[in-house]
């Protein structure tokens, strides 16, 4: 563990007033963030065309280490899922996921996770901590050196993984403004996605930040009953407060709203969720990933039939609902949220 503060908490901003205050240029701010944003460097050593004494007093001062990979599995489809071990031993998830259009890293922005949703292995542990914004740009340098490996640039990242991101709202957001600003990782919002289970007052915090980025809402339900089956925190925030809270950004921001559904026998995969969710969409632009449920031993749920799910998905096209069916990605390395997590503290437990 280290106990300096880690240079990836800096905006460019700060760092710029922190070159200032050490009698530095100001263009050595932006010389370090290409190096650690666009070059991939983890040391100060790397950054070759800065002089010595401030790489010394860099070093001295900051930590820039990787996180510390506890687990590295590539799945047969090539996702890569890396178990992260944090300073304080809190472990965490990241992924890498090559399509044949697109090269995506899954982080993660909390250890653990408050939200208990009753298919997903995050929540079993209950929530230990927020991940700090150096913890969460660590995970995109980490995935994107992977990446590279592969010859694969990094072109989307998705906030999807251990935790919820808009709970880690002020971490989370500096650590965007990073990715996305042409001097750090220059990731345009628009190839950034977060995902949440639904916090309302949230999601109108969003509407105001001026970011072109993606918006994904956990839904896994049609109605309050259904929602309140799987999501505890349907009973914080209803359906039909979401459902408004979701016409509401799109009124704001234009933009098209990712609604994912997770398809599970007999529970959401059902003809009743189907008028259900064409009337609560009306006036939004959105459209719809169904995801066939990945089986958590914890969870009794069970995967529909490969017919029940394209009938359902053929349902809500029919009703003028855009959806699609999501492949599964990594089963055979438990890609699905939080197992490889819960697999390790199993076989410590053991
Ligand atoms: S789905 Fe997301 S919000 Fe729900 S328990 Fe898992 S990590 Fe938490």
């Amino acid at each position: 563990m280290t106990s300096k503060p880690d240079i990836r908490d800096l905006s460019l901003d700060e760092l710029t007033r922190h070159m200032a205050s050490l009698g530095e240029k100001s263009y050595r701010a932006a010389q370090i963030f290409a190096w650690i944003y666009q070059k991939g460097a983890w040391s100060f050593d790397a950054m070759k065309n800065l002089p010595v004494e401030l790489r010394d007093r860099l070093k001295n001062n900051f930590n820039l280490s990787p996180n510390t990979i506890a687990q590295r599995i590539i799945s047969g489809d090539k996702t890569t899922k890396f178990l992260l071990d944090l300073f304080d031993h809190e472990k965490v998830e990241c992924v890498l996921i090559p399509t044949a259009t697109r090269t995506t890293a899954c982080i993660s922005t909390q250890a653990g996770c408050k939200f208990g949703c009753k298919f997903c292995a995050s929540g079993i542990g209950g929530w230990t901590r927020n991940l700090t914004c150096a913890e969460i740009l660590a995970q995109v340098l980490q995935v994107k050196e992977e990446a590279l490996k592969h010859k694969r640039p990094l072109s989307n990242i998705v906030f999807m993984g251990t935790g919820e991101p808009l709970d880690n709202f002020d971490n989370l957001f500096k650590a965007i403004r990073t990715i996305n600003s042409q001097k750090g990782s220059g990731i345009g919002a628009r190839h950034i996605t977060i995902s949440t289970v639904g916090l309302v007052p949230r999601i109108n915090q969003l509407a105001r930040q001026n970011l072109q980025i993606e918006l994904a809402i956990s839904l896994h339900g049609y109605d309050n009953e259904s929602r309140n089956l799987l999501m505890p925190v349907n009973r914080k925030y209803p359906f039909d407060e979401l459902i408004k809270a979701c016409r509401e950004y799109f009124k704001a921001t234009k933009r098209q709203i990712t609604f994912e559904y997770i398809l599970i026998k007999d529970v959401t995969c059902a003809e009743k969720a189907v008028l259900s969710l064409k009337k609560a969409f009306k006036g939004i632009i959105c459209k719809m990933n169904l995801i066939p449920y990945n089986p958590v031993s914890e969870f009794e749920h069970k995967t529909p039939s490969g017919k029940e799910m394209t009938d359902f998905r053929d349902r809500l096209e029919e009703c003028g609902i855009h959806a699609t069916i999501r492949t599964p990605r990594g089963r055979d390395v438990a890609a699905a949220c939080g197992q490889l997590r819960i697999m390790h503290s199993e076989k410590k437990r053991s």
